[in-house]
């Protein structure tokens, strides 16, 4: 991990557990670590409109929460990226938590019927997320973070390889992308904590610009939001294909994937 912030900055000293590779304080002195925060719109935005849609075209409630989650997640990132400070890396890491637990639920209730509400899950996954919760707060431990939300991700690739397997395999390659993005994020945020010192020095060697594109942590944030946001598109995908909604994935401008619905023929 990077040491301490390397030039004075408006948040002052980092109190965050975690400081990253990104140089602090040397693209503005208002955002620690800009690359880190800027590239956390793509975590904010597109989920702003997935839950628009998804209120527009009448669909359930928890992908509203699903995809507002996510956003969650990108505005607590946002902070935490700009200020260092411990508080806000809670704003970032627990939102993960919670999102997932939705992300959760969506996906292993996504062949129920429609309104239908399983109170079991619901008290399973709140009773996690308040546990990691009370214990994070008290073990600032980030490697148990990173194992609790490694597990809510395993739970999510398990259930979605058995629904393209068993259910809908003409769902493959957008859950594989899903994950295969997700995946190389990771690989990138590995990249970036262990060769931090050489990528600064490739950094000292570079135009600022150019350089920017070896922030990895910030690729990070873009392959794993693209990667979190099209779960959604899948999950929801699954979801109202079961409930024959005729569910279809659109391109806006040709580069945006989203998801398309008809209201069911058989009503
Ligand atoms: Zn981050």
């Amino acid at each position: 991990m990077a040491p301490a912030a390397d030039r004075p900055g408006y948040w002052g000293r980092p109190t965050s557990t975690l400081d990253w590779c990104e140089e602090n304080y040397t693209v503005s002195f208002y955002i620690a670590e800009f690359w880190n925060t800027v590239s956390n719109l793509i975590m904010i935005l597109p989920p702003i409109y997935g839950a628009i849609q998804t209120v527009k075209d009448g669909l359930e409630t928890r992908y509203v929460f699903a995809y507002l989650g996510l956003t969650a997640v990108g505005i607590g990132s946002w902070c935490f990226h700009m200020t260092l400070k411990y508080e806000m890396q809670l704003l970032d890491e627990l939102p993960m938590i919670y999102s997932c637990c939705v992300f959760v639920y969506c996906l292993y209730e996504c062949f129920k019927q429609k309104k239908s509400f399983n109170y079991f899950l619901f008290i399973l996954l709140l009773t996690f997320s308040i546990l990691v919760t009370t214990v994070y707060l008290q073990w600032k431990e980030p490697i148990f973070h990173q194992v609790m939300y490694g597990i809510l991700v395993g739970c999510l690739v398990l259930r979605s390889v058995y629904i393209v397997t068993w259910v809908y395999p003409w769902l493959r390659p957008l859950a594989y992308t899903s994950l295969s993005v997700f995946l190389v994020g990771f690989a990138l945020w590995n990249v970036d904590n262990i060769f931090c010192d050489t990528w600064r020095d490739v950094r000292q060697k570079m135009p600022p610009v150019i350089g920017a594109v070896t922030q990895f942590h910030a690729w990070w944030h873009i392959l794993t939001g693209l990667g979190s946001y099209l779960h959604v598109l899948f999950s929801l995908h699954t979801r109202t294909l079961y409930l024959k909604h005729r569910p279809k994935v659109k391109f806006i401008c040709g580069i945006w994937p989203v998801i398309r619905v008809e209201p069911p023929k058989n009503k």
